[in-house]
């Protein structure tokens, strides 16, 4: 998975994507990220990426020349066009569906935006997609880009370790992760669920699913909608409910 990142911070990528699962996957040659900085694109002697915007207002925008430029520049002659992700408040939410989608390509462009945003012939004829990380603004879309790539990355196939899965996640099965713990199996008093010591896989897997249900049921019921339940969990919901 290549990622191309467009901003005017290339330095912002660097630490971030050193250590942990990105890191990793880079290392095994699974995942790339090119930060490249927008001001290269610019051409006058000062190199400006941003303009006041017409009709007046306060803020500047992130002129289109630029930001084109630097899309053409990764496209490969002849190759298909890479689709190109503007990261914008006013996009699509990410979700993990949206995660998995985007984990099936094999490369895309990231455009992070500055100052009051973008020229809006960039988002009608540059982008391809427009994500948002949230309903709340952020400075610019540096962060916003390193959430999708972080989730994205753990997805591509090699990238998580033999010890650890992304199947059971949260989200990934349409439900909340169940509860989890590790040694010691008492700490200050707080004993670990003796169930998940049992060594009874069938026993530990009811039960996990019933508090993965309990879960989403308390804190985000609105999944339960569209979650993939089967008789046995639509039983125990209601059971709940009760
Ligand atoms: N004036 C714009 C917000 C600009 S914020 C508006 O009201 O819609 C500056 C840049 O930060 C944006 O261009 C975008 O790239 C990024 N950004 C801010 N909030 C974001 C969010 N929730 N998700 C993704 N990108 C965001």
């Amino acid at each position: 998975m290549r990622f191309h990142v467009l901003t005017l911070f290339p330095a912002m990528f660097e630490s971030p994507f050193a250590e942990g699962v990105v890191g990793r996957a880079r290392d095994k040659g699974l995942v790339s990220i090119h930060a490249m900085d927008i001001r290269t694109f610019a051409h006058d002697r000062h190199r400006t990426v941003d303009d006041y915007q017409f009709g007046g207002g306060p803020g500047m925008l992130m002129k289109p020349d630029p930001l084109f430029e630097a899309v053409e520049s990764v496209r490969q002659p002849g190759a298909k066009d890479i689709p190109v992700i503007l990261m914008s408040p006013q996009g699509r939410v990410l979700t993990q569906r949206v995660v998995e989608e985007l984990a099936e390509l094999d490369e895309i462009a990231l455009i992070c935006g500055r100052y009051e945003g973008v020229d809006e012939r960039v988002r009608q004829r540059l982008a391809t997609d427009e994500i948002s990380v949230g309903d709340y603004v952020l400075g610019g879309g540096e962060l916003a880009a390193m959430v999708v790539i972080e989730a994205v990355s753990r997805l591509v196939p090699g990238a998580l370790g033999s010890f650890e899965s992304a199947q059971d996640d949260s989200f990934t099965t349409g439900l909340l992760q169940h509860p989890q713990y590790t040694r010691p199996a008492e700490f200050r008093g707080w004993r670990a669920p003796d169930v998940l010591m049992s060594g009874n896989h069938a026993e530990i897997e009811r039960w996990r699913r019933r508090e993965s249900l309990r879960r989403t049921y308390e804190r985000r019921p609105d999944l339960l909608e569209s979650a993939p339940l089967t008789e046995e969990d639509r039983a125990f919901l209601a059971e709940l409910g009760e």
